[in-house]
């Protein structure tokens, strides 16, 4: 890689998207803010480097009562030096002078100072903002592990709506095409970035569309559904007559898919009353819904050599938001190359 700040130039057509598993998770510095989401779908954001050391270390509490000191010892006359430290009496001997007795205490103290470090529970709880690949619709899931992966060289890389990200050369960044490594990215490339779009409406959809659509979906079972198939959803087996078609992404969010049968999946009845319910309570609801978005990359160069810290989210989900901007999250196995 060219060292310093000079801008990668390259042609504005599209990133070359990296096969799917082989694009490596996402390497970010430390300053670079994770959004976290929590049960209500509130969000905030936090510093990697933070996350890292509140996970790995927890925090610090001072101990508010250094208890302790120097007296005068009444059998020998001499000065006796203790300090209360962890709930226990240290003793620190019998002094001749005031003074040393005192010097004994504050070495002590230097020596051993009064915090300790305790883990929060909390912090492992957190689950970060993430996006469905199909659908592209928000969801959360939770972190799983946040480490320390190398010192290595870092891109910085910025959207025209204002986004600015630094991270690993290597790491997969979604775009439309799919997941691809930042360093393959150019100017007028696109990346998938966190915004907002329509919550997608049953009413967008005449009724004799739906009834054509889902007419032709029941002509393909005999062609689409094994004998013996497998749910799509819990995965597991039933004969042909118990499993229906499913579309995958739902024809509310993308009617385009409702006669592709690559998005068509066999799933059982239970699986797909709870999908239903779930899609008709997304498509009565008004207004706008989280979902990430195309936007385009206006610079993207060189940023030096820096630590760089990776995220794993739970699956199925495999990314997360990083400054705003669709990142792979890292696998739970740690590469080789990590250190
Ligand atoms: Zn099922």
């Amino acid at each position: 890689m060219s060292g310093g700040m000079g801008a990668r130039s390259g042609e504005a057509t599209g990133p070359k998207p990296a096969e799917g598993a082989v694009c490596p998770g996402g390497r970010l510095t430390g300053a670079t803010e994770i959004t976290l989401a929590n049960p209500k779908g509130d969000l905030r954001r936090r510093q990697l480097g933070e996350l890292h050391r509140l996970w790995h270390q927890g925090v610090r509490d001072s101990d508010p009562v250094a208890k302790g000191g120097v007296q005068r010892h009444g059998g020998t006359g001499k000065w006796q030096a203790q300090v209360k430290f962890r709930g226990k009496v240290q003793w620190l001997g019998l002094h001749e002078e005031r003074e040393a007795a005192e010097r004994a205490v504050a070495e002590f103290r230097a020596r051993n100072p009064n915090h300790r470090q305790r883990l929060l529970a909390s912090v492992r709880r957190n689950h970060a903002r993430s996006y469905c690949e199909r659908t592209l619709l928000a969801e959360r899931a939770r972190i799983v592990d946040v480490r320390a992966a190398g010192v290595e060289p870092v891109l910085r890389l910025a959207t025209d709506n204002g986004r600015l990200l630094r991270c690993g050369a290597g790491s997969g960044i979604l775009t439309p095409e799919g997941w691809c490594r930042a360093e393959d990215l150019a100017v007028g490339a696109r990346v998938m970035v966190a915004g907002k779009v329509p919550r997608p409406s049953e009413a967008a959809i005449p009724p004799s569309l739906r009834r054509g659509i889902g007419v032709w979906t029941s002509m393909q079972r005999s062609r689409l559904i094994r004998p013996l198939g497998a749910c799509y959803v819990c995965g597991l087996s039933f004969p042909r007559t118990e499993l229906e078609l499913d579309h995958v992404v739902p024809v509310v969010l993308d009617l385009s898919k409702a006669l592709d049968e690559r998005n068509l999946s066999p799933i059982c009845a239970p699986c797909h009353a709870v999908k239903n319910a779930e899609e008709q309570r997304l498509a009565r609801r008004a207004g706008m819904i989280a979902a990430a978005r195309p936007q385009t990359v206006v610079m993207i160069a060189s940023d030096g050599v820096e630590q760089t810290y990776e995220v794993v989210v739970e699956e199925p989900a495999s990314n997360l938001l990083a400054d705003g901007i669709v990142l792979k999250g890292a696998s739970r196995e740690k590469p080789a190359a990590s250190r």
